[in-house]
């Protein structure tokens, strides 16, 4: 809906809290009251907000040389290699009693991928993690190889975790730390436009994009992130370090949840109402950034909208973070706006990553009960509703306004010039150093709808010549029983007209014409595979299996052969995978 025209102001001092995240929520006079207090007390001590490429100076703190990354080493110029990140930890490793060290996977061109336990006391087993009723945290960087900045926080995050000022985060929490998740890509280097002068690849060494296989699974990557940490460890939160191209925003960094509308809103819902507002808070007063949703500005000025698509996020779920979500668990993915220094931005990630674990420190119970009471509910709604065919969820969704917001944005974007006398283009703009403008009265468009719903079955009966898709949805933590002796079933039968192509998210997928139609009593011989959906992962299994989720396995073409196979290209078929209401023993 188009609204009144936008205003702009110039940012010339310390600015009090622009409206966020709360902006819908309904102020109590006590509320008020307290929230002017606040204000009066941040005006009687302006904070120092650091713009453009700013930071502070000596943030990163003084380190024996054992102890340095290679940014900080190198003038940020240079980031780290696979081998120079394996030597870092092997550092911590070599002086620390609470680190142990996990393989996760090893790639086609035999590199480990290693993810860092960091607990204390020193823990090796998700069993002995469980028992401590400490908060897990996996936090991962480099997924996209030419966006290092996580990977170098992380390390000095650990760092300063383990021998710093950051210990009493282990009191109440246990981290598992992988810098560097794309191993392959990041040693495929490339010159880069500014800082680090080297960069490695987006994709891995199978040329695939890690960061669009969480529902589909294709890489090693992906699928040991799955196996040893996700399903062992069953991490609370869920963080993932990334960077934006060049954004007009004037945020140090963005920040993004599940967006999934399949997924339960109760931990997605308290990342964005709680966790956000507050992170958003103290990255301001103890790190000087202005940080934000994940989004972008439209190409109007002043501009009427604020989107997480106009930053490629996106209510799908072939995203890590999104598709964390739909295990009712909390994730977020978060980006640095791509023009501004290397050590500009690992000191966002740095900050935004701090705040987030002083945060889950102090709320991890609070944390972990939202996560739990989410698995309940799955549960209690699948025994409840499915069985009648009352329950629906949704197979697709879009972004909506929240409402009206104010942003930090700047006038123009930061031009891709070359530096006089050089071959370099990256640098950031004059007036991306300047503090940006406010534009008041934004649309925020990052509220996650749905808008094509389908019915939740008690289950799905998979042939058991499907093997393969019980196979992945073992490996996305989904319970996946065999018939041990025929059943009869009730229930729907997909009925497949044609099998077509679609564009989304940047890939070739498979759409599926068709419709559904009730099903009469129908026998399945042992050997069949039963997905019970009164299980904890009932809505990723649906995401995966329902045949007309744009994103699911049908969509990223996993059953495309065994379409062919039966004929779908000549004539109607029925979608193998049945979902059943009621089985009669
Ligand atoms: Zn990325």
């Amino acid at each position: 809906m188009p609204g009144a025209p936008a205003a702009v102001e110039k940012v010339d001092k310390p600015q009090s809290p622009l409206s966020g995240e709360q902006t819908l929520k309904k102020f109590t006079f006590l509320g008020f009251a307290i929230l002017l207090c606040g204000l009066l007390a941040a005006s009687a001590q302006p904070l120092k907000i650091f713009w453009g490429d700013s930071v502070p100076k000596g943030w990163n703190g003084s380190w024996p040389a054992k102890f340095l990354t290679v940014p900080e080493r190198t003038k940020f110029e240079r980031t780290a290699s696979s081998s120079e990140v394996l030597e870092f930890i092997d550092v911590l490793k070599w002086n620390s009693d609470k680190v142990a060290v996990i393989n996760m996977f090893t790639t086609s061109l035999r590199r480990v991928g290693t993810a860092v336990v960091l607990a204390s006391p020193r823990l090796t087993s998700p069993d002995e993690a469980v028992k401590t009723g400490k908060t897990v945290v996996y936090l991962q960087g480099n997924i996209h190889a030419y966006e290092p900045e996580a990977k170098e926080a992380l390390q000095m995050l650990m760092r300063d975790i383990l021998f710093g000022k950051r210990k009493a985060l282990l009191d109440s929490l246990i981290l598992i730390v992988c810098p560097n998740f794309n191993v392959d890509g990041n040693d495929t280097l490339a010159l880069s436009d500014g800082t680090p002068h080297l960069l490695g690849n987006a994709n891995n060494a199978q040329n695939l994009n890690l960061n669009r296989d969480a529902v589909k699974l294709e890489t090693v990557e992906v699928n040991g992130l799955y196996r040893t940490i996700f399903n062992r460890w069953d991490p609370i939160l869920v963080y993932d370090g990334h960077l934006m191209g060049r954004v007009q925003h004037g945020y140090a960094i963005g920040y993004a949840t599940c967006t999934v509308p399949a997924a339960h809103p109760g931990p997605r819902g308290y990342v964005f109402d709680k966790l956000f507002p507050a992170v958003r808070e103290a990255t301001r007063k103890n790190f000087g950034l202005e940080v934000f949703t994940h989004g972008d500005i439209d190409n109007k000025w002043p501009t009427t909208t604020w989107s997480h698509e106009a930053a490629m996020w996106t209510t799908e779920a072939k995203f890590v973070a999104n598709a964390y979500g739909l295990r009712n668990r909390m994730a977020i993915l978060a980006e640095t706006p791509g023009h501004e220094s290397f050590e500009r931005r690992i000191y966002a990630q740095y900050a935004l990553i701090t705040e987030v674990l002083e945060y889950a420190a102090k709320h991890g119970r609070e944390m972990q009960e939202i996560c739990r009471a989410a698995d309940k509910e799955v549960i209690e709604a699948v025994k409840a509703k499915a069985e009648s065919g009352e329950l629906k969820n949704w197979v697709a969704g879009k972004y909506e306004s929240w409402g009206r917001i104010d942003i930090l944005a700047y006038q123009k974007r930061n031009m891709s010039e070359l530096i006089p006398g050089t071959s370099v283009r990256a640098k950031i703009a004059p007036h991306m150093l300047e503090p940006p403008a406010i534009v008041r009265g934004v649309e925020n468009m990052t509220k996650p709808v749905g808008t094509v719903e389908a019915t939740v079955p008690r289950g799905y009966l998979i042939p058991a010549e499907l093997d393969y898709v019980a196979e992945k949805l073992r490996t996305h933590n989904i319970r996946v029983d065999v018939l041990t002796k025929p059943v009869k079933a009730t229930g729907e039968e997909f009925v497949i007209d044609k099998v077509g192509q679609a564009r989304g998210g940047g890939a070739n997928m498979i759409k599926l014409e068709g419709g559904f139609a009730k099903s009469p009593l129908k026998e399945f011989p042992a050997g069949t595979f039963r997905v019970d959906l009164a299980q904890p992962m009932a809505n990723m299994a649906f995401y995966c299996l329902e045949p007309q989720a744009a994103d699911g396995f049908v969509g990223w073409g996993v059953l495309e052969p065994y379409f062919k196979s039966i004929g779908a290209d000549k004539r109607s078929v029925v979608y193998p995978i049945f979902k059943y209401f009621k089985i009669m023993e």
